[in-house]
């Protein structure tokens, strides 16, 4: 169903997915006088925990799918692994923003890379692996260090094994899993950046600013806005975002994340079709947060300023962390987020914290 037709406040928005990113839709959806319903297959979701309606099922029970899709007047997303048959199902009564092309693409690393340099936007070098001599192979061509990933389902850096020299090809092969997989050049960066870019069905644009992560133990640890880069570097990075998003018809909030190499080259690494880890800084230091704009472009609003009113720093609380709340919450210029997950098993993301760090330039 293709509308470019305000879905109003007082409607019911959708979410597929019940984490910490559905929690913050839900709450910006909210703000602007919306019901939320998600549908998710785990009870207590930090999510529902915020929303008027649940649905747990599995996402391929199409009889559940139908019933909330009779429920809502719009869904989004904020899990990108959700099987395309549950986009699909829901797409016949209800339009899903953003849809299932932008799913197709960032589902798969090898489809995602060759989607990219079909448009330009340019990538680290990559070879399809489906056994222990394509990586061989792969390595020898590339050269070392390179790394293997799983093409579909990895996450914060989960599936990835780093080969240094061609003859642990094998041996990355059966750590990795022995699953599809891709080789990818390593890419010897001077920054990981993001740029968060939200489109409207119109086509309306509105970018963030590029940021900076810093991971520790592959999972993202602190993001820094803006990410100190050079001007030219930033405009290159919005438009390879901007460019992407545009390819895809994309209509919601997308992520792309980056690598800015020692000699100022921007690679494209991945992208992520809902609001990110990366932009939760936005909630506190900008004008209209990522999550307000997921829920603005999926009810065909006009966008929000992207504007910072300040810079600021980003910290994930990860398991234990998140028992730091009392004196967190003393730091008056802290602004705790927690979501509401009972069990703080290690590296979990159980909230994050933001630092405003004065006026932007
Ligand atoms: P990903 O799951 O692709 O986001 O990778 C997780 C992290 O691993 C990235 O944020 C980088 O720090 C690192 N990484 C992934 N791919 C590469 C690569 N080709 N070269 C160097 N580092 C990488």
């Amino acid at each position: 169903m293709a509308t470019h037709e305000p879905i109003p406040p007082g409607a019911t928005v959708g979410i597929l997915g019940g984490g910490q990113l559905g929690r913050m839709i839900a709450l910006a959806a909210a703000r602007l006088g919306y019901r939320c319903h998600i549908f998710c297959p785990e009870a207590d979701s930090p999510a529902a925990q915020v929303s008027a309606a649940m649905t747990v099922a599995d996402y391929e029970d199409r009889e559940a799918l139908r019933r909330f899709a009779a429920d809502v007047d719009v869904v989004t997303l904020e899990f990108e692994n959700v099987p395309l048959v549950a986009v699909e199902t829901l797409t016949a009564t209800v339009p899903v923003r953003p849809g299932a092309r932008a799913l197709e693409v960032a589902q798969d690393r090898i489809v995602e890379k060759d989607f990219l340099r079909s448009i330009d936007v340019p990538t680290t070098d990559y070879r399809q692996a489906e056994n222990a001599n394509d990586v061989a192979a792969a390595a020898l061509e590339l050269g070392t260090p390179c790394v293997l990933k799983t093409t579909r389902f990895g996450y914060d850096g989960k599936g990835q094994v780093r080969i240094d020299d061609a003859d642990a090809a094998e041996a990355a092969w059966a750590e990795m899993g022995g699953q599809i997989g891709i080789v990818e050049a390593f890419v010897d960066f001077d920054c990981e950046i993001s740029v968060l870019v939200a489109r409207g069905p119109d086509g309306q644009v509105v970018s963030y600013c590029p940021v900076e992560n810093r991971h520790a133990n592959h999972i993202l640890d602190t993001t820094i806005a803006p990410a100190n880069i050079s001007d030219a570097v930033a405009v290159q990075a919005i438009d390879l975002a901007t460019r992407t998003a545009e390819a895809l018809d994309y209509v919601g909030l997308l992520a792309v994340e980056m690598f800015v190499t020692r000699d100022g080259a921007v690679l494209v690494n991945e992208i992520a079709p809902r609001p990110h880890n990366s932009g939760h800084w936005t909630i506190d230091a900008c004008l209209t947060s990522q999550f307000e704009q997921a829920v603005r472009a999926a009810c065909a609003l006009p966008l929000g300023s992207a504007d910072r009113v300040a810079d600021a720093e980003m910290k994930n609380l990860l398991g234990d962390d998140a028992a730091r709340w009392p004196e967190l919450l003393a730091d008056p210029g802290a602004h705790l987020h927690l979501y509401g997950k009972a069990e703080a098993r290690p590296g979990r993301k159980m909230g994050h914290v933001t630092w405003l760090k004065g006026n932007p330039d």
